[in-house]
């Protein structure tokens, strides 16, 4: 018995799609097929009539802030956002930057336990965390295990900043993640290349904002990303390279792919849609908004990045979504490069973009896109009641209306930073209504969720 029938829309699958009808009952779906409205109209019925239904998307890569004593909102705000945008699942790192406490980063368990108790009750959608390995603490790599079994089986190391692992603790750390079923996520830019860009540029006063992409060339990139996945083959792991950015960076992780690695990467929607010409712009204020590790690239790259999308090198589209504000974490106006937060909001975005650019734009199928934004990031990341339109899934459906057009602005978006990469673009497409697990979140572009209504998901090692 079904509790409610989303009836005549275009169910879509990473597979295939079709005219059907969804039944929900207990928050999971439990028929998609022609024809379910059982005739005495008992059942409750959402009209999907000329829009996509699609699984909610699941995003494995945000920097949601903790809610504090003077932002008790932030937490719950930024996942509001997502829900707007078509995302019921997201993945939070607990990074300092995202204020966790001195103590919850000095340990991978101390950070978990901090990061339940403080996001417990306040998320709209479901989420979880993925940990955050920093050679800043105490011993992590001993602490993956119990990490990997309480439901983290992810996390993320840096081959660059002052917190990252160097390679010997890298090669442990795949190591161990490798032993038991994890997955280690890897940033990677070559720090010693880096670091000597950014001394010599700040000794000469190239100190603006350009010099921050000027300073990370696409070969730190692409070096690091080879190493990330020699060292993860040496050490018999799978490796997810996050935010790839570059041709050359795609061409290390397909060369791996094809040798049958278990290497894998996601890129972000602002490599598919924004370039390094943002940053000649003379007024600062605006080069800062760009400001992000790796940098925006050549629009060759962003050429290849798509063609990666379609061609298998990439596996999935992901945010890193950095919920800055210009005054604040951004320090505007602009202080000396080195000094200023990397990132930029996403949270809310990502399928209007995706979609937009890549199926409105002939890039890409909608079934990829089902794949890219859902299906695979669920199966990769452990969440198996995820990502996918299929009996006994979780009901996490996006009503989305394809003929829609709209312009993104700072102004029709939710999430705590105050810009958008996107002002002012112009997107096919947009999310009318929002289902987690079976519940109606967003009605017709109005939030109608709740705040504690997300589950924190303890997800299952899957490599
Ligand atoms: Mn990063
Ligand atoms: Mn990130």
């Amino acid at each position: 018995m079904a509790d409610l029938l989303i009836v005549g829309g275009t169910v879509v699958t990473a597979e295939r799609s079709m005219v059907a009808d969804v039944a929900i009952g207990d928050g999971r779906i439990v028929e998609v097929g022609e024809h379910l409205a059982d005739g005495n109209g008992r059942t409750p019925t959402l009209d999907a009539g000329g829009l996509l239904v699609l699984p909610g998307c699941v995003d494995v890569h945000t920097h949601t802030r903790l809610p504090s004593e003077t932002e008790p909102d932030r937490f719950f705000q930024d996942s509001v956002a997502a829900a707007h945008g078509g995302t019921t699942t997201f993945l939070a790192f607990n990074n300092p930057g995202t204020g966790i406490s001195d103590e919850g980063s000095r340990s991978l368990l101390a950070g978990m336990r901090e990061f339940r108790a403080r996001t417990d009750g306040e998320s709209a959608v479901d989420f979880g965390l993925s940990a955050v390995i920093s050679g800043q603490q105490d011993d992590p790599i001993a602490e993956l295990p119990e990490l990997i079994a309480s439901g983290v089986p992810t996390a993320k190391a840096f081959m660059v900043y002052d917190f990252r692992l160097t390679d010997d603790r890298l090669f442990e750390a795949l190591r161990t993640m490798g032993r038991h079923g994890g997955m280690l996520e890897v940033h990677c830019e070559n720090a010693t290349v880096i670091d000597a860009l950014v001394t010599d540029a700040v000794a000469r006063g190239n100190v603006s904002c350009r010099h921050h992409a000027l300073t990370r060339p696409t070969y730190a990139e692409a070096e690091a990303t080879h190493r990330a996945i020699a060292l993860a083959r040496a050490a018999d792991a799978s490796v997810y390279i996050v935010h790839l950015s570059c041709a050359d960076a795609l061409a290390e992780v397909a060369a791996a792919k094809a040798r049958g690695w278990p290497a894998y990467a996601e890129t972000c929607p602002h490599y598919l849609t924004l370039t390094d010409e943002r940053y000649d712009a003379a007024d600062e204020a605006e080069v800062i908004r760009s400001v992000i590790s790796p940098p925006l690239r050549s629009e060759s790259d962003r050429g290849a990045l798509w063609l990666g999308l379609r061609a298998g090198g990439l596996d999935l589209v992901a945010t890193d979504h950095v919920p800055d504000r210009l005054a604040v974490e951004k320090r505007c106006p602009a202080p000396p490069f080195p000094q200023i937060s990397n990132g930029a909001p996403g949270i809310e975005t990502l399928l209007s973009i995706v979609y937009s650019e890549g199926v409105a734009g002939g890039r890409i199928s909608l079934e990829r896109l089902v794949d890219l934004l859902a299906t695979t990031p669920a199966k990769l990341f452990g969440m198996g009641t995820k990502g996918a339109i299929e009996v006994g899934r979780d009901a996490d459906l996006v009503l989305f209306d394809p003929q829609a057009s709209r312009t993104i602005s700072q102004s029709n978006l939710h999430h705590t930073g105050d810009f958008t990469p996107y002002e002012g673009r112009a997107v096919r497409g947009a999310v009318r209504s929002v289902l987690l697990r079976g519940e109606v979140i967003v009605r017709d572009g109005v939030f109608s969720g709740r705040r504690g209504a997300g589950n924190f998901l303890e997800r299952m090692a899957t490599a």
